[in-house]
C-alpha cells in the first residue's frame, strides 16, 4: 500500500470512529421513542469499532440500564461463557442491541421502537463498523434486521443479505426459562466459531 492510500484509509477510519462516537452521544440523549421516558441510561453498544464481527441482541435489561453497557447482567455472563469457546473474547466484537433503551419490565420492544431505533442508529452503526459477520441473538433481532418470522426460520446457517453475512441464534437468556434450548444456544455459538475460523 502506498503512503497516500494508507493515509486515506487511516483518515476514513478516524472519520468513521468520530461518527460512531457521535451516534453514541445522540443515543444517550435520544427522545425519539417512548422508551426514553423510563430508562436510566441508554446503551449505545460496546467494543471495537473495527470489529470483524458484530453481535446484536434484543434490548438492555436492568443491569444494562443501570450501567449503560450491553450484556453485563446474567445474559451477559452466559454470553461471555459461550464466547469462550470461540477463541475470541467480548472485546474483539462490537456488541449492541436492536433497541438502545430498556423496555419497561423487560417487555418485548414494540415495532415502533425497533423501527425508530434501527432506522436512526442500528443500521448506521452496522454500515460504519462494516463487519464481515453479524450474529443476531433472538427473535427480535432476527425479525428487525432480516425480517424473518422466527429464529428457527434462519438458524443453523449463514444468511446473506445485501452483501452482508448473518448468523441467527437463540438469545442466550432463553436458557433461563427454556432449559431445553441451552444445547441450541451452544450449537449457534459453535457455528459462529466455525465461521470465525474462515475469516
Ligand atoms: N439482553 C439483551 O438482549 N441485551 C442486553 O444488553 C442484555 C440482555
Amino acid at each position: 500500500m502506498n503512503a497516500s492510500t494508507h493515509e486515506e484509509k487511516a483518515m476514513a477510519k478516524s472519520k468513521k470512529a468520530r461518527r460512531l462516537d457521535e451516534l453514541a452521544e445522540q443515543i444517550r440523549v435520544c427522545t425519539r421513542c417512548p422508551l426514553h421516558e423510563s430508562r436510566t441510561h441508554a446503551v449505545p453498544g460496546d467494543g471495537k469499532y473495527a470489529a470483524r464481527v458484530m453481535i446484536i441482541g434484543e434490548a438492555p435489561g436492568k443491569d444494562e440500564d443501570e450501567t449503560g453497557k450491553p450484556f453485563v447482567g446474567s445474559a451477559g455472563r452466559y454470553l461471555d461463557h459461550v464466547l469462550e469457546g470461540t477463541g475470541l473474547d467480548r472485546g474483539d466484537f462490537f456488541i449492541t442491541n436492536t433497541v438502545k433503551c430498556r423496555p419497561p419490565k423487560n417487555r418485548t420492544p414494540k415495532a415502533i421502537e425497533t423501527g425508530t431505533c434501527e432506522s436512526n442508529y442500528l443500521f448506521e452503526q452496522m454500515e460504519l463498523i462494516d463487519p464481515e459477520l453479524v450474529m443476531l441473538l433472538g427473535g427480535v433481532a432476527a425479525k428487525t434486521v432480516l425480517g424473518v418470522k422466527s429464529v428457527n426460520e434462519a438458524r443453523g446457517r449463514v444468511v446473506e443479505r445485501e452483501g452482508r453475512r448473518f448468523i441467527v441464534g437463540y438469545h442466550p437468556a432463553v436458557r433461563f426459562y427454556r432449559e431445553d434450548l441451552g444445547e441450541k444456544v451452544k450449537e449457534d455459538f459453535a457455528l459462529l466459531k466455525r465461521e470465525l475460523k474462515k475469516l
